[in-house]
């Protein structure tokens, strides 16, 4: 039986269809294992494959060695939670009050239930999600109870493990949490924690500096003092529970790997907030002396050691070559921020932002440009550099985009997704035009359109101009030259798109169906 041509050509289209289906399917590598490591106040000029020469920071290093470093990459933020918030949601904090300003330790979840965070999309695909280190975004529906189990927290946001710093290392209770309950909880020792006034009998920073014998305050963090050290807060309680700092690197790190551990098998993704180089800074005594930078830098070497460990540990799974691991910071560096630790008389030359202009909290470039570095041996260029303009908020639809699932209508609304960037050293277009910056005061806004950037008139975040700043960040990137009055068109034009990118609900444009 002779079937008619234009079935036999139909067959033909069919099988041949049917085979390319398939060897494009066997080509496909699985999906890979996401580690994003999130470190804390670390700048721009910290690392030594950023140009620090007083840090040695051989590990992060040789990550950028076999990944992709970006040099105009940026948090959303200059300050933590509201960069947490982005990142987590692909929605700009500003957007949500309760995730844009910095929290205290008993600020309730900061992050609507009802919105999509990028664990759940990964868990939707099937990955094992885990959350550990700082925490920064707020526990619980009202004020945070430590005496219970805690939630709403990471679980109902989409992390089936967590082991946390509920908010920072500075901040009371100084205890973690791990899946929702006080690691070493004594229940006849209860926690109470306050941000109003003072609770119990513990000694403060202010009543009794004479037992201040780690490090005394230089602003304000004279409240409850925990090992030694006075902290924003004040509680009382939980003895058995408190941490050490010196331990905390250990303690995360151990968290981390465990998790590695027990989900090398299945596709994982961890998300690793460590704690350097936030305040106070306590490396463990075997990283003291460690860099020419003091404190500072010794506990950058640490966060490096950490680093080092997570990469030994995908190694010894046999994973490195498919877990696309992103390490960056969660604002820029900052010198003295509320304890006498040498930083302020640091005389070594080191400058945290490199050459950038300002510190973490405001809205020059030192405070939210930050190292970014990508390492997927798969499918991510090898000892490249790359200079797209990239922020913590397009992980969102980045990485939807890896492990190809399809955006949650309504979710990440200011998420572009970069993931062509990630491939390819200079991709075909930008994968964004433009850009908000935010201050630690999410009034404070700033918008950068490719080679510009927009400071408007506003007080305060360490400005020396009082009216609108303009800076070519192509030939200026360190902003030194105010051109606002030379440019009075562009300072127009992105005067009206910072307004419409402040009052759009969504920076990603919805796709036409
Ligand atoms: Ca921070």
């Amino acid at each position: 039986m002779t079937l008619p041509k234009f079935l036999r050509a139909s067959i033909a289209l069919g099988v041949g269809w049917l085979l390319l289906v398939a060897a494009a399917t066997a080509a496909e590598p699985s999906r890979p294992n996401v580690i994003v490591i999130l470190a804390d106040d670390v700048g721009y000029g910290d690392l030594g494959c950023y140009g620090a020469t007083k840090i040695k920071t051989p590990h992060l290093d040789a990550l950028a060695e076999g990944g992709l470093r970006f040099t105009d990459a940026h948090s959303p933020a200059a300050v933590c939670t509201p960069t947490r918030y982005a990142l987590l949601t692909g929605q700009y904090a500003f957007r949500h009050p309760p995730g844009s300003r910095i929290l205290s330790g008993v600020a309730p979840l900061g992050i609507p239930l009802d919105r999509p965070t990028l664990p759940k999309l990964l868990g939707d695909a099937g990955y094992a999600t885990g959350a550990v280190g700082k925490w920064h975004l707020g526990l619980g529906d009202r004020e945070t109870n430590y005496n219970a189990e805690i939630n709403p927290g990471p679980r109902e946001v989409g992390f089936q493990y967590s082991f946390l710093i509920p908010a920072t290392g500075d901040r009371t209770p100084c205890v973690y949490v791990e899946n929702g309950r006080v690691v070493g909880y004594d229940p006849h020792d209860p926690i109470r924690v306050d941000y109003q006034q003072k609770v119990g009998d513990d000694p403060t920073g202010l009543e009794n500096p004479e037992l201040l014998t780690n490090q005394k305050p230089s602003h304000g963090h004279n409240n409850t003092i925990v090992n030694g050290i006075s902290r924003i807060g004040w509680m009382s309680g939980g003895q058995a529970a408190r941490w050490k700092d010196e331990e905390m690197a250990d303690t995360i790190t151990q968290k981390a790997v465990r998790f590695i551990d027990d989900q090398a098998a299945q596709p994982f993704f961890l998300y690793f907030a460590t704690h350097d180089a936030h305040v106070p800074r306590c490396p463990h005594p075997r990283f003291r002396g460690q860099s020419e930078h003091g404190l500072r830098g010794d506990a950058i070497v640490e966060l490096d050691w950490c680093v080092g460990e997570i990469l030994t540990a995908l190694a010894r799974h046999k994973l490195t070559d498919n877990t696309l691991v992103m390490f960056t910071s969660d604002n820029g560096g900052v010198m003295d921020d509320g304890y006498l630790d040498g930083t302020q008389h640091d005389a070594s030359g080191h400058r945290c932002n490199g050459a950038l202009r300002g510190f973490k909290g405001g809205l020059y470039e030192g405070g939210h440009r930050v190292p970014l570095i990508v390492r997927w041996p798969r499918k991510v260029p090898a000892g490249k550099t790359s200079a797209e303009l990239i922020s913590h908020v397009d992980l969102f639809a980045t990485l939807a985009a890896v492990v190809g699932q399809t955006l949650p209508e309504g979710g990440a609304p200011d998420s572009f997704d970069c993931s062509a960037a990630l491939f390819s050293q200079r991709p075909a277009r930008p994968c964004r035009e433009s850009l908000l910056h935010q201050a630690g005061n999410p009034n404070w806004l700033a918008v950068r359109q490719r080679n510009w950037k927009y400071i408007p008139p506003a007080p305060g975040n360490g400005r020396t101009s009082a009216g609108p700043e303009l800076y070519d960040l192509s030939v200026d990137p360190a902003e030194t030259k105010n051109v606002a009055q030379n440019h009075p068109e562009t300072v127009q034009e992105l005067t009206t798109l910072l307004s419409q990118l402040r009052q759009a609900a969504r920076t990603r444009p919805i796709p036409s169906e």
